[in-house]
């Protein structure tokens, strides 16, 4: 893989070397994953490009067989990583400060004697930010493996069935198509149930007549997806019909307007103001979405914050939603890829 990002941004600021501790950032520049839970889990960068994993000693293995090329440190529970290298100096040395404990950065000063500290964050975010044609390929999968999911649950719904056993559906039905894992906790909720944005499935049954929020994804090869369907079982009460019609015209017209060079807060602002001139402003309580990779949210925040232009290899969510409550509660999410000229929908199940 290539990290000549991270080695200019070393040599264009003066630092010395950088420490990459998200285990999705080192999956990304390393091609190996792990859960490290609270053992040391850390990838050194030089400014010459050298490359350290700082692994357990049972998972070297599985480093070196996921293709890093780099030194590898294997210690065991019982010895400190830092004892096992020379001693090396940093004196200006990156972190990722929204992911580095304290505990963890007073180790590593004191390790590598660091006099100063700068952040790489945003430097990982601008990298991760734009995906490559062979990472669209794999989210575009792990979309297709996310319209099967909903099928799967519209298929199961019937009179009586609790949300939990149409969820246990879903899921049994995506690992018996090999995906041994979902990007989140999947979300079924019937009627009313929906109008909290992010509730828990239950032993809610279902009624005749009410909608179905499905909201759920998969990890495919490591890239996730992310999709909500509202459907209807039966005919949902007039008011209701009104709330679905004018969320999908919300989801609609904010992708419409994704192309290059587009305002992302100009996207937030179309699906907002067409929800907030139907009356139900106060109803659209989150930001219209967000970007989607390794991680099912991260970098860019689709929302009126955010000042950037949309960028060719950007994929991200589209997802406005009313919640009233004692009515309904209905959201329509879509995965977006930018391309050159100016989107493409990577989620298909019918709206
Ligand atoms: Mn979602
Ligand atoms: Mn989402």
């Amino acid at each position: 893989m290539n990290h000549n990002e991270i080695t200019t941004f070393l040599n264009d600021n003066n630092v010395d070397a950088a420490w990459i501790t998200t285990p999705l950032n080192i999956f990304y520049l390393t091609g190996y994953l792990s859960e490290p839970h609270e053992r040391l889990f850390s990838l050194l960068i030089t400014k010459d490009g050298e490359e350290t994993l700082f692994c357990p000693k049972m998972e070297v293995e599985e480093a070196k067989n996921a293709g890093f090329k780099g030194n590898i440190v294997g210690y065991l529970d019982t010895e400190s990583a830092f004892d096992l290298i020379e001693q090396r100096d940093y004196a200006t040395f990156a972190i990722e400060a929204e992911h580095l404990s304290v505990k963890r950065l007073r180790e590593v000063e004191q390790a590598f004697n660091v006099q100063q500290i700068e952040d790489i964050d945003q430097v990982l975010k601008d990298v991760r930010n734009v995906k490559t044609d062979e990472e669209i390929e794999l989210l575009h999968e792990a979309a297709k493996y996310a319209d099967l999911a909903i099928q799967a649950g519209v298929e199961k719904l019937a009179e009586g069935v609790t949300e939990i056993e149409v969820l246990n559906h879903i899921e049994t039905t995506m690992k018996q198509h090999g995906i041994s894992k979902m990007s989140f906790d999947t979300m079924v909720l019937f009627g009313d149930h929906a109008a909290a944005p992010h509730g828990t499935p239950g032993d809610r049954q279902l009624k005749n007549n009410e909608f179905v929020l499905f909201d759920l994804g998969v990890i495919y090869k490591g890239y996730c997806s992310d999709i909500t369907r509202t459907v209807a079982f039966g005919t949902p009460t007039d008011k209701a019909k009104e709330i679905y019609n004018i969320v999908l015209e919300a989801n609609k017209q904010a992708i419409s307007i994704i192309k290059p060079g587009a305002k992302i807060s100009e996207c937030d602002k179309v699906a907002r103001d067409i929800i907030s001139n139907a009356g139900f402003g106060e109803y659209f309580p989150h930001r219209l979405g967000h970007g989607l990779g390794l991680s099912v949210h991260e970098f860019p925040d689709i929302s009126s914050a955010n000042k950037d232009e949309f960028k060719p290899g950007m994929v991200l969510t589209v997802e406005p939603g009313i919640y009233v409550p004692g009515v309904a509660g209905v959201r329509i999410e879509d995965d977006i890829v930018v391309t050159e000229d100016g989107h493409r929908i990577l989620t298909g199940y019918q709206k």
